[in-house]
């Protein structure tokens, strides 16, 4: 295994437990040096290979198994030895390597859950590297004990974190786009009721931005908005930022506390000069700097994206979840880093990994209103063992569906939401609010 990637995964460990004290103790694959005072980490050889896979408590998968002892470690005089190669499995996950290997043709697929190694395994609700990091700071602990060496943990949060956010791609429900795609759906009625609405100037529900403000300060939520560039006609936004009405809101938002972001073109994942362009843009409109991104569709390419986010600046992004399933793509619900796997070295953008968005719930998912509750009910119950972040996208037209009664459903399917991930503990922080908790000198 490469240096770098050894000391990547070290990396995320240090922000969770002081590794000073103990680093000089820690041995990687050299059985030699395994001597009587030492953390020992066996490192795997072979290639990844899903039908060696084991399973310890509690379901953890082990993706680079070294031996046949279903135990993670075993204390041996002054040593902690560990069976298995947790540090390669960590790595093979939260490193996103799977996506690396495939192929994602331009300029619309997108990685899927699918293809996954969480859907293989049966991990997609399953923060598994976080798992494994518990078991090794339990080791770390007991050595440290062992030897009267200073234990120390770190908690980058207090509490578990809800990351509210809301994508706009689109802000009017009633215009003659739309009124052309129902008729070639075949769709007459909704195609008339949009014409009519049209006409008649009706209040679009698409435009919600005080319904969003108003029920968010009543549950203390502050969300990051991501509105969407100029690119691709009929893919990316048919506004621009320098609309009065656009840039009215945004002031508005940033007002009342919310964050505001940029939602990356098409053209944005693959073209870093598309992606400054917008980035100047949505900057000369917003009176904070804008500091996270996550592209439209979630598009995103493992071997061009993440060094493009890098180079721009940017805090954060937050595009990587499965479009079509909830759940965790990097099987982590901290903050991460990604990796450079070409220059072999890690990538300096924050990572906020999306968890739900409403779209993979009932869309693909096809989950039904009780359905959904109980899925994001059991997302919610994994983030609250680790105080981890639950990155949530709800779109503008989600909640603002064209016919009456299911919006109102999802109005208050919204409304429960925000009151049981308050009811449950969840502190409310914007993307940047993170990264600034994350990064912050100890
Ligand atoms: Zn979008």
């Amino acid at each position: 295994m490469h240096k770098s990637r050894i000391e990547y995964v070290l990396y995320h460990l240090g922000l969770l437990v002081e590794l000073e004290g103990v680093r000089g103790y820690i041995v990687f694959g050299d059985e030699a040096k395994a001597d009587n005072k030492c953390i020992y980490f066996p490192v795997s050889v072979t290639d990844f290979d899903i039908k060696k896979v084991i399973y310890l408590e509690d379901d953890i998968p082990i993706l680079f198994p070294v031996s046949d002892r279903f135990r993670y470690y075993k204390q041996e005089g002054g040593s902690i030895i560990f069976d298995h190669d947790l540090i390669s499995s960590a790595f093979y996950l939260l490193s996103g390597l799977q996506e690396f290997d495939s192929e994602t043709a331009r300029p619309l697929n997108r990685y899927s859950w699918q293809d996954s190694i969480q859907k293989k395994l049966k991990i997609t609700a399953k923060p598994v590297v976080n798992y494994y990091f518990e078991i090794i700071i339990e080791a770390i602990e007991k050595f440290c004990s062992l030897h009267d060496l200073r234990f120390r943990r770190k908690y980058p949060f207090k509490k578990p974190v809800l990351f509210m956010s809301h994508d706009i791609d689109r802000i009017k429900c009633y215009n003659f786009a739309r009124f052309k795609m129902f008729l070639k759906k075949g769709k007459f009625f909704s195609a008339l009721e949009v014409i009519f609405k049209m006409i008649l100037r009706v209040k679009d529900p698409w435009w919600n931005f005080d319904y969003f403000i108003n029920l968010e300060k009543q549950h203390e939520v502050k969300s990051a908005w991501f509105f969407l560039g100029k690119g691709i006609r009929h893919l990316d936004a048919y506004y621009s930022y320098q609309d009065k009405q656009i840039s009215n809101v945004i002031s508005k938002l940033q007002k009342a506390g919310h964050e505001i972001g940029l939602h990356g073109t098409i053209r944005s994942a693959y073209n870093s000069e598309e992606l400054q362009k917008n980035l100047t843009e949505l900057q000369g409109v917003s009176e904070h700097p804008i500091e996270g991104i996550r592209q439209h569709w979630l598009n995103y390419y493992p071997k061009e994206t993440g060094e493009i986010h890098s180079q721009s600046g940017l805090m954060y992004d937050t595009s990587l979840g499965f479009h079509d399933h909830a759940g965790f793509r990097n099987s982590y619900c901290y903050p991460f880093k990604l990796y450079d796997f070409e220059q072999e070295k890690m990538q300096e953008i924050w990572e906020l990994s999306l968890v739900v968005m409403d779209g993979s719930l009932f869309d693909y998912q096809k989950l039904s209103d009780q359905q959904a509750r109980r899925f994001i009910g059991e997302l919610k119950r994994e983030i609250m063992k680790f105080n981890g972040i639950f990155t949530i996208l709800v779109h503008n037209n989600f909640v603002g569906a064209m016919s009456r009664e299911l919006r109102k459903q999802r109005k208050q399917f919204y409304k429960d939401l925000l009151k049981s991930l308050k009811k449950d503990g969840y502190v409310s922080y914007t993307g940047s609010d993170i990264c600034n908790l994350i990064d912050r000198k100890e």
